[in-house]
């Protein structure tokens, strides 16, 4: 306590000033404490966020194995299919080839009973080794880049082929199956491209229903070549046509049916350095058009 001399009584306005200095003092170590306490936290939050730093790297470390593990178990799977698709593809080919033998009268005349049921087998075989090369197909843009041995190749010529192979099934369809066009040469793996156009043919055919027609047309426009596979069938709605690229994508529940065919095929015509597109009026048909570099040096692809 401050002692006032009698002769000097404290004044008021000492008095207020003493105040004032105990309630600045106050203050400053109320302003203190809460800087203390605002330090004390910002060090806890520091640690926090080295804490979280810490879980996300390792929940980022956790997730990149997890994908090399992902990634590991899709090839191992990818060349166990492979490899029983291509055992089964060698039986299947003998099969197909005795039949086809039987037809051709190496073993005798058959009579037209057998001839008939011999045609079946020859006809099955044939679409089954259709399905292993696609399965075979499947997994190899699954588990490696896919190579392309291109050639100087008579498109026409290929469809036509194609054409023929798919006629027995166009048949026992009910519908008409034709090529029209004109000679174009394009720069192609032929076996890649076969493959293509049997997927769109073969399709075209499986959503056409009997009396309707699929034409294949084969042209050379100042774009370069290009294969156009028009149906009368069922068509598909707007929504559909935006995602039948997609991979697994199936329109409805199509039986019989991976939703691997065109995202294959387009990444066979991409490779190639061409296009592959599609439109369609539901109840209408469909119409999907390949188009093609006409040289190597077009497409980019085969430069080096
Ligand atoms: P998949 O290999 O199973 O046949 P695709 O990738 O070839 O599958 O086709 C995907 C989907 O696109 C099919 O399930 C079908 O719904 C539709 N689609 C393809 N071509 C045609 C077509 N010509 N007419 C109608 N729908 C088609």
């Amino acid at each position: 306590m401050t002692a006032a001399g009698p002769s000097e009584p404290p004044s008021p306005a000492s008095g207020d000033h003493d105040d004032d200095v105990a309630s600045l003092r106050e203050r400053l170590a109320a302003a203190e404490a809460k800087v203390a306490e605002l330090d004390r936290h910002n060090a806890e939050l520091e640690q926090e966020m080295v804490r979280r730093g810490v879980k996300l790297s390792c929940t980022r470390i956790a997730l990149s194995r997890a994908k090399i593990a992902f990634d590991e178990s899709t090839r191992q799977r990818a060349e166990m299919v492979q490899d029983v698709a291509h055992d089964l593809r060698t039986p299947l080919t003998s099969i197909k080839g005795a039949a086809q033998n039987m037809l051709d009268g190496v073993a005798g005349p058959l009579g037209e009973d057998a001839q008939e049921y011999v045609e079946i087998v020859r006809e099955h075989a044939d679409r089954l080794i259709g399905a292993l090369n696609w399965l075979l197909e499947a997994m190899r843009t699954t588990s490696a880049p896919m190579e392309l041995s291109p050639e100087q190749i008579d498109v026409l010529a290929l469809v036509q082929e194609v054409a023929r192979s798919l006629l027995p099934i166009a048949a026992e369809r009910g519908v008409a199956l034709d090529v029209k066009g004109e000679a174009s040469l394009a720069y192609a793996d032929p076996d890649r491209l076969r493959s293509v156009v049997e997927n769109l043919v073969g399709n075209a055919l499986k959503f056409t229903s009997a009396g309707g027609k699929v034409e294949v047309r084969v042209g050379d426009d100042a774009r370069g070549p290009c294969v156009r596979v028009i149906d009368t069938g069922v068509g598909i709605e707007a929504e559909d046509l935006k995602r039948i690229f997609e991979r697994y994508y199936r329109r409805g529940q199509a039986t019989g049916s991976s939703g691997l065919g065109l995202v294959i095929s387009r990444e066979i015509v991409r490779l190639h350095g061409g296009e592959i597109s599609a439109c369609s009026t539901p109840g209408v048909g469909s119409e999907f058009t390949v188009r093609l570099p006409r040289d190597g040096e077009s497409s980019g692809i085969w430069a080096s």
